[in-house]
């Protein structure tokens, strides 16, 4: 087996046993983005030289020393770009610090590897809203590797990635991971630190993983989380060791099944691969239970208040002055702003822009963002209740395969409709897994389908536990 196509314990126990060194794999790594990456574009850049300097240095005595780690364009590198898919940020900025998350891989012996594609500024599900290229889903070419995370999906699926790290607003985790077969979770907001995180919606966005396997997830997540006095959301809670909830049974858990979630509309074969997977989780001796989350008919259109609102607030740095593109034509001052975001921005973030100004505009702040905060409150209580009888809650990632290529680009509700079963989790601050639970067909393919396991804040390891039972069954 290849080293890139490798996970990261089966890489940690070769190192250990000096099988092979950091530089092999970084080296059989950039050999297989070389050969691969111009067909997918899961990267923006990579920098070899850089990370074979990291190799010679790594401490293998550390828990990851010496596992490369591909990163979202947005998570912040000291030295390296952070574009966020974006004409805004391509030309001319490099981060001058690293993010909370990355110190924190760091501090584990982990090597920061490459710039992974991504929706521009994280706005989108299919990685098609990004400026910079085409990312293609590796189970077929000619369809989308699901987004905001979508590089961070197709190089873990592709083989160019032992794992990456993505974000996830709304989904941007989860439905990338489903959609290319992959392990992605999204922890409990605040579990990891959002310093150095370009921020898309600051309540709702949070970094995680996108692995190969549990148990990859598991150990990322040792040590991705953790308190960071630079982010004020994050929380002071020691994290467990993760895989201590691995290679344990779900004899007796109850699982939750919103019958909201259970609808018409359901691609057919997504339906019948969650299905079977409920069936095998049962046979596993888990105990379905019906649940109700009443308030799930309101969640996307409440997240497309909130998050839009809190983007226009955050984008309202990109201005040409500090950072960003600058428009080289303009004349005064209020035309250098306006020429600078117009240039530097693509349709879908100044679509976001516009509603968010709109719903926090005095007048119809009342009507849309104080009543969308209302149904925030609504979905979270939802989950407080469902919680009070099932251990973690079920449910497909992505109510549809992987589209094709341009098949939504013009139809941004239809794509926001997409969001369904992942955006409530993001409303209600709760961790969320996806992982891989068989295939769909489509035009003639299989393509991978997601099952989805929602946990109670911070209880990432029982989501992790049936998360692993099931992949191990
Ligand atoms: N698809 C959703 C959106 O476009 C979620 C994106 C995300 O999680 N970053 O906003």
């Amino acid at each position: 087996m290849s080293l890139s196509s490798s996970t990261i314990a089966t890489l940690r126990r070769r190192l250990a046993a000096r099988e092979i060194s950091p530089r092999d794999i970084i080296t059989d790594l950039a050999g297989t983005i070389e050969t691969r990456n111009g067909t997918l574009g899961a990267y923006l850049t990579w920098d070899v030289d850089k990370a074979l300097a990291e190799a010679e240095k790594a401490d293998l005595s550390l828990p990851l020393g010496g596992i490369p780690i591909g990163i979202k364009d947005n998570i912040n590198v000291t030295g390296q770009p952070c574009t966020c898919g974006s004409r805004m940020l391509s030309e001319n900025y490099t981060a001058p610090y690293d993010a909370g998350a990355i110190t924190r891989l760091r501090n584990a012996g982990a090597i920061p590897f490459g710039r992974l594609n991504m929706d521009e500024f994280a706005m989108g599900s299919s990685t098609e809203n990004s400026a910079l290229g085409v990312t293609r889903n590796p189970h077929d070419l000619d369809r989308i590797p699901g987004g905001s995370s979508g590089g961070s999906a197709a190089a873990v699926a592709g083989n160019l990635a032992v794992a990456t790290l993505g974000s996830d607003t709304g989904g941007s985790i989860r439905q990338p991971a489903a959609l290319c077969g992959c392990v992605g979770i999204k922890p409990t907001y605040g579990r990891i630190s959002r310093f150095g995180l370009v921020a898309f919606a600051s309540s709702l966005d949070q970094i995680g993983p996108i692995t190969r396997t549990v148990e990859d997830a598991a150990l990322l997540l040792n040590h991705l989380c953790g308190k960071d006095p630079r982010d004020s959301t994050s929380l002071d809670v020691p994290a467990p060791d993760f895989t201590s909830a691995l290679g344990r049974d779900i004899k007796g858990l109850r699982i939750g099944l919103p019958k909201e979630y259970f609808i018409s509309g359901i691609h057919a074969g997504v339906s019948a691969s969650v299905q079977a997977a409920i069936k095998k989780l049962e046979g596993l001796g888990a105990i379905p239970v019906e649940i109700s989350l009443p308030h799930t008919d309101v969640g996307v259109s409440t997240y497309y208040i909130i998050a839009p609102a809190e983007a226009s607030a955050n984008l309202a740095r990109f201005d040409g002055v500090r950072y960003g593109h600058r428009s080289a034509g303009a004349g005064d001052l209020m035309e250098h702003y306006m020429m600078s975001r117009e240039e530097g921005f693509g349709p879908e973030v100044k679509r976001r822009i516009l509603l968010g100004t709109y719903v926090l505009s005095s007048g119809y702040y009342d009507a849309y963002y104080l009543k969308a905060q209302r149904a925030r409150t609504l979905i979270r209580q939802d989950f407080e209740k469902a919680f009070e009888q099932v251990d973690v809650i079920v449910s497909p990632t992505s109510p549809t395969p992987a589209h094709r290529l341009g098949e939504l680009k013009d139809n941004p509700l239809a794509a926001y409709l997409e969001d369904i079963f992942t955006i409530p989790v993001n409303l209600a601050g709760l961790p969320g897994i996806s992982i891989p639970c068989g295939t769909a067909e489509e035009g003639g393919r299989q393509l991978p389908v997601g099952l989805q396991i929602i946990g109670k804040p911070l209880d990432e390891a029982n989501i992790l536990r049936v998360a692993d039972a099931f992949e191990k069954a």
